[in-house]
């Protein structure tokens, strides 16, 4: 039986990725120190005879017994108000965390792939956006934490890679939605879908121009899957390339809601792309990957998962 250490595998991509790896018949260790996630994540594989979860911090120092065939290290702030809210830990998990992966990965003679981000290429100016495509971000703004540390955490991965021979694959992740994604976590989709359910008024920032591509937690899963059984070790795009404008999107959800609430405009947050939209010829030429969930059906079954949590939990505003 094939071992496979995932970390942040309490959160929403982490957990999914747990899931998965547990159908597919490997033993899963899951690592998190629930700074974003939740335990009830992973609540229904406790019992389960392949699944170990391990509480721990990956930016102190790993021990994990025995050997180890892939590593996924998935831990790290994900959404803008995560990581403006721990800006030191979210630098400290890109690189610290990623050093000590790639370490064990080293150590256990393991396959590791890491969770980039659309983000490395800040606010683009290549459109869509292509691998070969290096960015533009700003090291000292506020998202800045969270870029620069991903953008880090592909160059060590590189560098581990060229030096030390390890077996390393890098997913560029865009947008990505579904069920367990945290009600609070302040990104678009659970933003606007709380406050729909809440019957409060959806807030656009800006003018609502700027773009996003959203793609559901199934391709994903399937994308990253593939990848990491593939030989391919620079990095690549797996998202959904259908582009809408977030005004737009806000109509759609208002629709798929059925809220009587209007769109009201907040002010768009410092660095906030413009427009954001995955090239994946790479990825279907290398993975014969495409995303197969359209975004009517992904948001259904997303709104239906929202909708089935409880008064208490559609009101806490606080992690
Ligand atoms: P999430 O916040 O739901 O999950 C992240 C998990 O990492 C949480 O359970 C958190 O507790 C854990 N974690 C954070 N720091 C840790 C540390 N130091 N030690 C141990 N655990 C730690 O976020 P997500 O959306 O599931 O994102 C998972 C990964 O995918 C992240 O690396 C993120 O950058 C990447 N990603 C996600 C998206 C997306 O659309 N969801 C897009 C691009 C990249
Ligand atoms: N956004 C919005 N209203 C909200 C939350 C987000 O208009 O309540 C916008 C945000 O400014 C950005 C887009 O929606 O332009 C996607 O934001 P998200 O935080 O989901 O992810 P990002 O792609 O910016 O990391």
């Amino acid at each position: 039986m094939k071992k496979v250490l995932i970390t942040g595998a309490a959160g929403f991509l982490g957990s999914h990725l747990c899931d998965r790896f547990i159908k597919e018949g490997y033993y899963v260790i899951a690592m998190d120190n629930f700074i974003t996630g939740d335990k009830k994540n992973l609540i229904h594989l406790k019992e389960n005879p392949n699944f170990n979860f391990i509480e721990h911090d990956v930016t102190e120092f790993i021990k994990i017994d025995g050997n180890l065939d892939y590593i996924l290290h998935f831990a790290s702030p994900a959404s803008p108000i995560d990581y403006l809210k721990i800006p030191i830990q979210t630098l400290k998990v890109g690189s610290l965390g990623t050093h000590n992966l790639l370490g064990l990965a080293k150590a256990k003679n393991a396959r590791i792939l890491i969770a980039s981000t659309s983000e490395v290429y800040g606010d683009p100016l290549v459109h869509p956006q292509t691998e070969d495509y290096y960015g533009n971000v700003s090291t000292i703004g506020p998202r800045g934490v969270y870029d620069e540390a991903k953008r880090f955490q592909e160059s060590i991965t590189m560098a581990y890679h060229r030096f030390h021979g390890l077996e390393t694959r890098i997913v560029r992740i865009f947008n990505t939605y579904g069920p367990r994604m945290r009600l609070n976590d302040g990104r678009v989709i659970p933003a606007f879908m709380g406050q729909a359910l809440r019957g409060e008024d959806l807030t656009v920032f800006g003018d609502g121009s700027q773009t996003r591509s959203f793609c559901y937690v199934d391709d994903q899963v399937e994308g990253i899957f593939k990848l990491l059984l593939s030989d391919y070790s620079n990095p690549v795009n797996i998202g959904n390339p259908h582009e809408i404008t977030i005004k737009e999107f806000a109509e759609e959800i208002i629709k798929l809601t059925g809220t009587n609430q209007k769109v009201i405009y907040k002010d768009l947050p410092v660095d906030d792309p413009m427009q954001r939209q995955p090239d994946i010829s790479l990825a279907k030429k290398i993975l014969n990957w495409e995303p197969k969930v359209g975004r009517a059906e992904g948001m259904k079954i997303t709104f239906e998962y929202f909708k089935s949590l409880s008064q208490e939990e559609l009101y806490r505003s606080e992690h």
